[in-house]
């Protein structure tokens, strides 16, 4: 279990480990120990302790590994109680303010409180993207977890979508591009690689076709990610069917971008077909039950589950609460399902959001599960709380009642970023405060 020869940075014991590797299962009154930023110990505190520089005794917390939020736009909080009312995605919607009315400055105010949240409720990794991209990641790698984040690229006039009109520059698209590029340029692999940059293709009814080629083309040759919103709603089905003759996913596959580095957003109106297309590509199903829930819609999460789709967990413009967004998962796939069934249990919500978003980014040998010699990023829970008890099923317990601010503790390669359930790298008041003065001044102009 353990080899190390000099102390550990740090030792957590008594703690119940949901690790998440099917070779560990769930350990009670363990000891994870944490040397140069790894797991370098995993054991039952009986089997003995090893030496430690510093040693937390932690009875009554759940440990697990850190989420990956694997699709968020953390502009987008200043739509924030608004937008989920409004039928759709806010880039469609005229009268509420986008991320292109927003300066620089505000986009960052704004980013930050995104994704302080997302870490404060265990996310270890978010994919991160919108407009200002450049701006926010600069202010929220401040905070320390790791961001992959890109530009929203897209051919498309976006500002005259929201009035029904889907016209074609590209120059629009040349410019995205190169931002892109240039972003990857200079940030990919920053802070000890805690940082990458993915191409945030919009969506198959905002990139034109021939854009889509370059855009399949360029990721390929520099192996980036690619992070798009895929069959996200009938106006893009309509869209993509009437000028293609494609189904989105279908549009995907012909232009190049249909394979095991796409993350594909949403996939709600996907047919058997379309399905089948995304399994035999290695596509990754980006799975986001709370945004869609509140629009009134389930994606087929069952049917792609069933099809071998390697399924991962968002909050998208919702509030970034991993915890919550499980439960959600949980829930929508049942009633998809019409019932509860062996194929979703807590156990497959819980690898969404932590092996399935490291799969999905393409780091599962590094993060995604508590596995000795993977990097120590993970979150301790509080349950000594009332709704946390009593502990019969750790993990049942934490799908059903748990929520993100129950996390006491995170770390990212062992370093921490949260503790007692505050940002010691940050002053979060002033975070809560500036995206308020950013969010009302836009709200004023819209
Ligand atoms: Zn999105």
């Amino acid at each position: 279990m353990t080899s190390v020869q000099h102390p550990l940075d740090l030792l957590l014991t008594g703690v119940t480990a949901i690790t998440g590797d099917p070779a560990t299962g769930i350990m009670e009154d363990a000891a994870i120990g944490i040397s140069d930023g790894r797991i370098a110990h995993l054991a039952p505190v009986s089997a003995g302790l090893p030496a430690a520089e510093r040693t937390l005794h932690r009875p009554g917390r759940l440990v697990t590994p850190g989420f990956v939020n694997a699709h968020l736009h953390a502009v987008l909080v200043m739509v924030r109680g608004v937008a989920a009312d409004l039928g759709f995605a806010p880039s469609y919607t005229p009268g509420v303010p986008k991320g292109t009315d927003a300066t620089p400055e505000e986009a960052r105010a704004l980013a930050r409180l995104g994704v302080a949240e997302a870490l404060l409720s265990g996310s270890t990794l978010v994919c991160d993207h919108f407009v200002h991209a450049e701006a926010t990641l600069e202010a929220v790698a401040e905070l320390g977890l790791r961001v992959h984040a890109g530009w929203r690229v897209h051919d498309v006039d976006f500002a005259r979508v929201p009035q029904g009109e889907w016209r074609f520059d590209a120059g629009i698209g040349e410019d995205l591009l190169r931002r892109t590029l240039d972003l990857h340029d200079r940030w990919h692999g920053a802070l000890n690689g805690r940082i990458a940059v993915q191409m945030a293709a919009h969506a198959p009814d905002t990139c034109s076709p021939g854009f889509l080629r370059t855009l399949a083309a360029e990721a390929s040759a520099r192996g980036m990610r690619v992070n798009t919103h895929l069959a996200q709603s009938r106006v893009e089905v309509e869209r993509v069917r009437a000028s293609t003759g494609l189904s989105p996913a279908a549009l995907l596959e012909e232009t190049g971008m249909l394979n095991e580095r796409l993350l594909a957003t949403h996939c709600l109106y996907v047919d058997d077909d379309d399905i089948a297309r995304l399994a035999r590509a290695g596509v990754h199903a980006v799975h986001v039950p709370k945004c869609n829930a509140a629009s009134g819609r389930l994606a087929p999460t069952p049917a792609l589950k069933a099809a071998g789709v390697n399924l991962a967990l968002c909050t998208d413009t919702q509030h970034g609460d991993m915890v919550e967004t499980m439960r959600w998962a949980l829930a929508t796939a049942r009633i998809g399902q019409g019932g509860v069934s062996a194929d979703w249990q807590p156990a497959d919500v819980f690898r969404m959001a932590t092996l399935g978003g490291a799969e999905a980014v393409g780091m599962a040998d590094r993060i995604g599960t508590l596995t000795v010699g993977k990097c120590a990023d993970l979150v301790v829970f509080d349950s000594r709380r009332p709704h946390l008890r009593p502990q019969t099923n750790p993990l049942g317990t934490l799908v059903h009642t748990g929520q993100g601010r129950d996390v006491e503790m995170v770390m990212v390669d062992g370093e921490v970023l949260v503790e007692d359930g505050r940002l010691p790298r940050a002053d979060l008041e002033r975070i809560c405060i500036e995206a308020d003065e950013a969010a009302r001044a836009l709200w004023a102009r819209a």
